[in-house]
């Protein structure tokens, strides 16, 4: 590493994220020295974006910094674990130093908010990439996975679904700045909020969870073929936003909703009998939940409307996903 890479490191992610008495050595040395809190388990998680394929290039860094983060905290909330510690490895073509600032700056507000030390990493020069490991605790035996949905259970989603997406096309379209609502789409693409105290909280009542990064109907899909189940869903339940229903068409709302990625919401099944509890948590913890259908012992995933007759999902106009 060169000297100049050494300053950078210094100067932008030495001590990035919170002070945790659990770090005995963060950045620094070769490794980090951490301290597990005994009696729970460790959750680990890793995800890379590489820039042009998972965010835009000239996506502003500080949502970039954000988003590294983001996705792998809702890795850490669909296991219903509470997040400690992260590293990240950066490769940037130039040392552009205000980039790299901004970068460190999205990336420390978040840590920051969910107490989280940034604890080593790697910088080296190439083609735009971010990868971040993030790892947090939950306690043994309950940790929420893809493998607990049963039949009867509820499927509910928090959030709206498909904006992400949405905002994608707008950025690429250079409509992001049009209103209110674009501006919120292009946000909801560019720096996802995490849903870490809903993960937490869902250790008391959900069966299974998955976050929604590669849209609805392949996320949940996981669920169904780790759980064994189908499920049947009331797509005229689905939760769009204002700000959706105003800029997508009408006849893609559905498809938008089913099948864009990005929203890094969590989807989750939950006992009839623990039905009772989601209003409060949904208070609790600022995030709409909403019940948009039922688990079945078989079948895939089957979309169909308030009246039951089949749902038509876009122009592909299948009404079935394949669990598999
Ligand atoms: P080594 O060559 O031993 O792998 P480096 O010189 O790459 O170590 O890194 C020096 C120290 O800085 C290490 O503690 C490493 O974890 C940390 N570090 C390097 N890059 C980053 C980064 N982007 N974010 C946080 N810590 C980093
Ligand atoms: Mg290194």
């Amino acid at each position: 590493m060169s000297a100049s890479e050494f300053e950078l490191i210094q100067r932008h992610f030495s001590e990035l994220g919170s002070r945790r008495d659990d770090v005995l050595l963060g950045v620094g040395d070769d490794a980090a020295l951490l301290q597990p809190t005994p009696g729970e388990v460790l959750a680990l998680c890793v995800d890379t974006l590489v820039g042009g394929v998972h965010f835009p290039q000239d996506a502003p860094a500080d949502s970039v910094g954000h988003k590294a983060l983001a996705v792998n905290l809702s890795d850490l909330a669909a296991m219903g674990a509470r997040p400690a510690w992260a590293t990240l490895s950066l490769t940037v073509p130039t040392a552009d130093e205000d980039w790299i600032a901004a970068f460190a700056r999205g990336f420390g507000d978040l840590a920051r908010y969910h107490g989280i030390a940034l604890v080593g990493g790697d910088l080296t020069r190439g083609p735009l990439s971010v990868s971040v490991q993030a790892a947090g605790f939950v306690p043994r035996g309950r940790a929420l996975t893809r493998r607990g949905a049963r039949p009867g259970d509820a499927v509910c989603v928090s959030g709206t679904l498909g904006d992400a997406a949405l905002g994608l096309c707008l950025w690429r379209d250079g409509r992001a700045d049009l209103d209110e609502d674009s501006r919120w789409l292009v946000d909801r693409l560019h720096r996802p909020v995490p849903r870490v105290s809903l993960g937490l909280a869902l250790r008391d009542c959900a069966t299974s969870a998955v976050d929604i990064s590669d849209g609805l109907a392949q996320d949940l899909g996981h669920v169904l073929q780790a759980s064994g189940v189908g499920a049947q869903l009331d797509v005229d339940r689905l939760p769009l936003s204002t700000a959706l229903v105003q800029y997508a068409a009408r006849e893609d709302h559905l498809t938008q909703a089913m099948g864009g990625g990005d929203d890094y919401e969590l989807c989750f099944t939950v006992p009839r009998s623990c039905l009772h509890k989601l209003d409060a948590i949904a208070s609790r913890v600022g995030v709409q939940i909403t019940r948009i259908g039922t688990i079945q012992p078989d079948g895939g995933l089957e979309l169909v409307h308030a009246d039951r007759s089949p749902a038509r999902l876009g122009k592909a106009g299948y009404t079935h996903f394949d669990a598999s």
